[in-house]
């Protein structure tokens, strides 16, 4: 018979990308799925249900005692409120995260099976039950670079990030599209007339920027569309002395590095020592796809060469982007890759402060690398198990 799997958070930014890759690639016909809702309770269930035709409360803990694995994209408070209230009520089945809440709990893996299929087959043979997607960010850079962790070849990594609007979810990316036509609206007819000045232009968007009432910037707090806001989620630097490293790190940088370790088995109770990942992350005016510039200090001088061979070999999805102005404004741009599997790689080079001293730069999809598509691999590895 097949399992009974229930479905969290499926009309969100996330869950729709997830049910769009589930339907193509079959997985529906695995499973009996059973659709869940924080907002329709009673309502009807879309069309890929079979005999559970009406939303389930999303809340109601003796309804999700019912699944065999549950998979929720419906964020981290929903995950806060049910999670321990479920387990609570004794129940043994797998739970699949996109939510950061239990990410670093000693008893969760963050799954990214093309990079870390061992640690994850280590946790099923302990009796793992909790699967966590990892941070949009880290897991499309493992998936462009990781070749070179699993080589070795890191001694450590800064990274400058380049993240889209739909990161927060559904009512960020409309918020941002909302804004732009706003500034357009502001300046079309100076935009008509191709005589217009174009500091009137500038100075009029600017005033309009600055006073985008709260209701236009509820989401993202500040202007977002021709801005951009360096600071991605809470302030966790606060306890720390100014000077000690970490100080002044936002969540989403300090992710960064204990994500990356934790994915690759290494790190805080594991017998591997953790590899150092810092930089700044920045939200920036773009629809979809997270980007990075990655800096690398390498354990030796290895050629270029033999770089691109490594990473272009990692996985099915990679792509090495020759280093050329013509290849990278074609193949390694957010427009460029939005909605496909492929993990660009490009601007591959030696910096000017040494051999050791790698730079790189790739994007993801973060809503399917970086989100759906570790969750429903899961679901595959334990529909096989
Ligand atoms: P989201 O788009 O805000 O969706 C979450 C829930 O919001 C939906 O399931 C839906 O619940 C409700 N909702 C309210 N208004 C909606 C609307 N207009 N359209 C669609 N849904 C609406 O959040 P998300 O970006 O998918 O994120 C879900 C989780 O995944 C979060 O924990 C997030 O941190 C994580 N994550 C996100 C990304 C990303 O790139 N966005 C990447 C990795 C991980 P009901 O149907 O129950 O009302």
């Amino acid at each position: 018979m097949s399992k009974l799997v229930g479905l969290v958070g499926w009309r969100g930014m996330v869950g729709s990308v997830l049910m769009d890759r589930m339907q193509a690639e079959g997985d529906f016909e695995l499973i009996e799925p059973l659709f869940f809702s924080t907002s329709n309770a009673g309502g009807k269930a879309p069309a890929m249900a079979k005999n559970e035709t009406t939303l389930k409360d999303a809340t109601d803990i003796d309804a999700l005692k019912r699944c065999d694995i549950i998979l929720t994209a419906q964020g981290g408070d929903y995950t806060s409120e049910v999670f321990p209230k479920l387990r609570a009520a004794g129940w043994k089945g797998h739970w699949i995260d996109a939510a950061s809440t239990l990410r670093m709990n000693d008893d969760a893996v963050i799954v990214l099976d093309p990079v870390n299929l061992p640690v994850i087959q280590n946790a099923l043979a302990r009796g793992g039950r909790n699967w966590i997607g990892g941070n949009c960010t880290v897991s499309c850079m493992l998936m462009g670079v990781g070749a070179l962790y699993k080589a070795g070849l890191v001694e450590w990594m800064s990274t400058q990030t380049y993240q889209a609007a739909s990161g927060g979810g559904a009512q960020h990316m409309r918020e941002l599209l909302t804004q732009y036509g706003t500034l357009n609206a502001e300046v079309k007819a100076l935009l008509d007339d191709p005589k217009s000045a174009i500091l009137e232009i500038d100075r009029k968007v600017i005033a309009r920027q600055r006073n985008l009432s709260g209701a236009e910037t509820a989401n993202f707090g500040v202007p977002l569309g021709g801005s951009l806001i360096p600071w991605i989620d809470k302030d966790l630097g606060l306890g720390k002395g100014r000077d000690e490293p970490g100080w002044g790190v936002s969540r989403e940088e300090w992710k960064g590095m204990a994500e990356t370790n934790k994915i690759l088995g290494q790190g805080e109770g594991f017998n591997a020592p953790a590899v150092p990942v810092d930089g700044f992350c920045v939200r920036v005016g773009a629809m979809r796809c997270h980007s990075q510039a990655l800096t690398f200090k390498l354990r030796k001088d290895v050629p270029v060469a033999d770089i691109e061979a490594l990473i272009a070999a990692d996985n099915a999805w990679v792509k090495v982007v020759p280093n050329t102005r013509e290849a990278t404004v074609r193949d390694l741009t957010p427009v460029a890759v939005t909605g496909t599997m492929t993990i660009p790689v490009g601007r591959i080079r030696k910096m000017a402060m040494g051999p050791e001293y790698l730079g790189a730069f790739t994007i993801g999809d973060q809503l399917l690398w970086g989100a759906a598509e570790p969750l429903r691999r899961m679901l595959r590895i334990l529909l096989s198990h």
